[in-house]
Parts: structure tokens; C-alpha cells; sequence
């Protein structure tokens, strides 16, 4: 199964792909989640990267799709894969489309999570990750048995450096700028299936399962 998770900032996309991924047995990838180890690792990527993703802007669609091209060439995608936070932009939907041409693959289904931009912001400002083993959790939705630590390796738990008020703006504007064209783009190819990242996770991966025809 070949999918794609669109959505934007904050709307439970990574949630309902890391799901997914373990339901499916298919890779979760996550761009946003390789930017940030290569950040950490201070890699000649993550120094490229950094600034951009801290001021809540893309990285520049040459790299994100060579980088995702990288992954989709690996063993473990051929049987599938579900993609979170790419495409995130009309080109590299179309760089996308170019690489499953040459895998002689095609997409199944693009799920669209949909929640309004109050609750994004709501929603972002009180999020917290774990900088070790990358659990995130929610201040009020979903605390840590004990305030700051995660519950999962003891780690202190930190704010992502994206998530302050002002970068959310601009994420929220980058999204409506340059992603939320892509609803269109695969509504036109009919693979885009809506589902609602309103209310609870649990009522998202209903949504989903229902879509897919899979069982709980
Ligand atoms: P969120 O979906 O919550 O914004 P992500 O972890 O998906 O978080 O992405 C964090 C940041 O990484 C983005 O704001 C952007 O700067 C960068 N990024 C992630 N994926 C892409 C992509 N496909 N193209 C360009 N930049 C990306
Ligand atoms: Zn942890």
C-alpha cells in the first residue's frame, strides 16, 4: 500500500502514519522527522536545513525530493510506504509522480487530515517531544504521567524550536500558500480521500480505516 498523509502542521499526521505504519507493516517516513535527526547530527544536511525549518519555511524542493527519492529506492518500500509532511509542494508532487513512474509503483491513497487553523494553533503551541526516542505529547490532550518527562525513556521532554507562537503563523501561511494546492492536485487524479483531524486520534484512524477498508 502506497500513501501519502496531507495535512497541515499539527493536524495528527505523523500519529496517524506511525498507525499506520505498525497496522500495514510498511515504513512510516516522515521528511520532517529525517531534517531533524540530520539537524541533531549535525550533519552537512541538518546545517543546510536548520535555519529554514527554525523560521517555519520549506526546504528547498530539489533537496527534499532527492532526499525522498533516497528512501523510496530502499528495500523495505518496495511492498509500500506511507509518506508524512511530503509532497508538500506542487513540484514535488510532481517529483513525486516522476519517481513512482520510474519504480513502475502509483500512489493508493492520499488521505487529507482536515482540522481548522485555530485548532492548529492551539494544538502546536502545546505540543512537547521527547529529543531521544521522539514521543510527542500535548500539555493539555495528552500530558506525560509525570510533567516534562517522558513517560517512555525519562528523557526531559523539550518544545520543538518550530512550535513558538510566531513560527506557527508562518507555517500555517506557508501551508495555505504552498500545500494546500495539492488537495486539488489529487482530488484530479482521484486518489484524495478526506478525513476529519478535528476531535479525537481514535476518531481519525476510524476515518481512515473506514476509507481503506481495513479492519481494527
Ligand atoms: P509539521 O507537519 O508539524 O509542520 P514536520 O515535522 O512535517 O512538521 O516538518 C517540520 C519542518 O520541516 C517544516 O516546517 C519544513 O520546514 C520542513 N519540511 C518537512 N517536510 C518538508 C518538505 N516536504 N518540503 C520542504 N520542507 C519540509
Ligand atoms: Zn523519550
Amino acid at each position: 500500500m502506497k500513501i501519502v498523509i496531507l495535512g497541515a502542521p499539527g493536524a495528527g499526521k505523523g500519529t496517524q502514519a506511525a498507525n499506520l505504519s505498525v497496522k500495514l507493516k510498511i515504513p512510516h517516513i516522515s521528511t520532517g522527522d529525517i531534517f531533524r535527526s540530520n539537524i541533531k547530527a549535525g550533519t552537512p544536511l541538518g546545517k543546510t536545513v536548520k535555519q529554514i525549518i527554525d523560521n517555519g519555511g520549506l526546504v528547498p524542493d530539489e533537496i527534499t525530493i532527492e532526499i525522498v527519492k533516497g528512501r523510496l529506492s530502499q528495500e523495505d518500500c518496495r511492498d509500500g510506504f506511507i509518506l508524512d509532511g511530503f509532497p508538500r509542494t506542487i513540484p514535488q508532487a510532481e517529483g513525486l509522480e516522476l519517481i513512482l513512474d520510474q519504480m513502475g509503483a502509483k500512489l493508493d491513497y492520499v488521505l487529507n487530515i482536515v482540522v481548522t487553523d485555530a485548532a492548529i494553533i492551539r494544538r502546536l503551541s502545546g505540543r512537547r517531544i521527547c529529543p531521544d526516542c521522539n514521543t510527542g505529547y500535548h500539555i493539555d490532550h495528552d500530558p506525560p504521567m509525570e510533567e516534562g518527562i517522558c513517560d517512555n525513556c525519562g528523557a526531559r521532554l523539550i518544545q520543538r524550536e518550530d512550535d513558538s507562537e510566531d513560527t506557527i503563523i508562518s507555517r500555517l501561511n506557508t501551508y495555505h500558500d504552498q500545500t494546500e494546492p495539492l488537495i486539488g492536485f489529487y482530488e484530479e487524479r482521484g486518489l484524495l480521500a478526506n478525513v476529519t483531524g478535528q476531535y479525537r486520534i481514535e476518531d481519525t484512524t476510524n476515518e481512515v480505516y473506514k476509507v481503506m477498508g481495513i479492519k481494527e
